[in-house]
């Protein structure tokens, strides 16, 4: 097992893998969410035990620096200690109420304070159901049934949204999914990435009928594809000209790619738009909202229904509450450096190889495509040479730098990556970079 190319991953972590086979026996995959499971590059998943600013520690003693972040939640790293604080204080007076309680409020209100077009939002316990619960609202509000969505673009697995959906559908290159009924998926209209016109045409095609475009404000889940410039303003005109919702799905980018998330730096103003992973400061904490006569719709203000037993738990609102406080500009002017960094470092190190590759980046999200192309859309994301990142993973992985699992998400850095942790990807860069380029399909 030692040569690295077409046997990449010579090393063995039996702790972890002893636990794997134990949760194939109860669990679909031994994994609750698909991607965890490896499929993708192959090899034994690893089985966290415990996490300390940017490192992760499995369960076979070993030592990674974490670029996962939990998929973007982690941005203070990991245990950060007035995080901890918060949730040890909340959780003493108790963990779960089923009434109102001042923490829901605090965080929604930290919520409308930073994001300038959310003058109302309701909290939930994943991203799936804040975009959910969004499209239905934008349905409910404007009494039609079509809603237009990105090839590439992840919104959870809401049935209706889950058609060329990126993230785990891209990595296992699902065409549908099975349990997906066609009336569920029939009033979904899949549009290609950044083609403007390929949305006028689908209003055209429709009159009347579309409800609201939902995209990723700056998409991550087919790798990292920004917008080009305008198009998120050219759905917003689009939308408003036919009368239907411009949903922003900022569960990936709010408060990580700036204070203000994504709607910080482009400015585009949504009618809705979706937030979880930071907001929630590492437990499950999500949210939608945006103008309030369209919130008001919803019940019990109005008729559209929606509910949650654990929606605004004391324990998951403490932690958010205490991450976005401690996220000010400070915090996101170090993530962003460090982000800078490693894209130097990552770059630097597949030219020395000579591996056809593209860092993309969304302010501080950044991940490598293995191609010469600038990507713009899911089918360049697809073109890319990913059998290469399978070697390139699994010799980071040998070096104890815990990547992504899949050539098509994000990768996530925090205010806790120190000099120590750049140093430690740094010297693991040339070594995976010479796999990637040794690589064969
Ligand atoms: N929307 C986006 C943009 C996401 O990236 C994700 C998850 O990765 C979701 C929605 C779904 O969130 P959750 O996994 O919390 O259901």
């Amino acid at each position: 097992m030692a040569e690295a190319n077409n046997t990449p991953y010579p090393y063995e972590a039996p702790v972890s893998q002893g636990l794997f086979d134990r949760a194939a026996v109860v669990t679909p995959g031994g994994v609750n969410s698909p991607v965890r499971a490896f499929r993708a590059v192959g090899g034994t998943p690893r089985f966290m035990v415990s996490g300390t600013g940017p490192y992760l520690t499995d369960a076979d003693g070993r030592e990674y620096v974490d670029l996962v972040c939990s998929w973007g939640p982690m941005i203070l790293g990991h245990s950060h200690p007035e995080v901890i604080a918060a949730v040890q204080e909340a959780v003493t007076r108790g963990t779960s109420f089923g009434t109102p309680g001042a923490g829901e409020v605090e965080l929604a209100e930290a919520i409308v304070e930073r994001i300038a077009p959310v003058e109302q939002v309701r909290l939930v316990s994943s991203g799936t159901e804040a975009t959910m619960s969004a499209i239905r609202l934008a349905r409910g509000f404007t009494g039609r049934a079509k809603v237009i969505k990105f090839a590439g673009c992840y919104h959870g697995h809401v049935d209706a949204l889950l058609a060329a959906a990126g993230s785990g559908v891209a990595t296992f290159a699902l065409p549908d999914t099975p349990g997906v009924t066609g009336a569920q998926a029939v009033d979904t209209i899949v549009l290609p990435y950044n083609d403007l016109e390929a949305v006028r045409e689908a209003f055209a095609a429709h009159p009347g009928e579309i409800a609201c475009v939902i995209t990723e404000a700056s998409p991550g889940n087919m790798g990292v594809v920004p917008p080009l410039d305008g198009f998120n303003a050219g759905l917003k005109a689009v939308c408003q000209e036919n009368g239907a919702l411009y949903i922003s799905d900022e569960v990936m980018t709010g408060f990580r790619t700036s204070k203000a998330g994504w709607f910080g730096i482009d400015g585009v103003v949504p009618d809705l738009m979706t937030f979880g992973k930071v907001m929630g400061g590492g437990f499950p904490a999500a949210a939608f909202g945006g103008r309030a006569d369209i919130m008001a719709h919803l019940a019990p203000a109005g008729p559209v229904y929606q509910a949650g037993t654990l929606s605004g738990n004391p324990v998951a609102t403490a932690a958010g509450v205490a991450q976005l406080r401690l996220l000010d500009d400070a915090a996101y002017a170090k993530v962003d450096a460090v982000s800078e960094q490693l894209r130097a470092l990552v770059t630097e190190a597949f030219g020395k190889e000579g591996v056809a590759h593209r860092v993309q980046n969304a302010s501080n999200m950044f991940s490598v495509f293995f191609t010469d192309d600038e990507v713009r859309d899911y089918e360049g994301a697809k073109a890319q040479e990913s059998f290469r990142f399978t070697a390139f993973f699994h010799s980071m992985l040998e070096q104890g730098v815990y990547l992504p699992p899949s050539a098509f998400e994000s990768w996530f850095v925090s205010t806790a990556h120190d000099e120590r942790a750049v140093e430690r990807i740094a010297a693991a860069l040339p070594a995976a970079a010479r796999a990637a380029a040794e690589a064969t399909a």
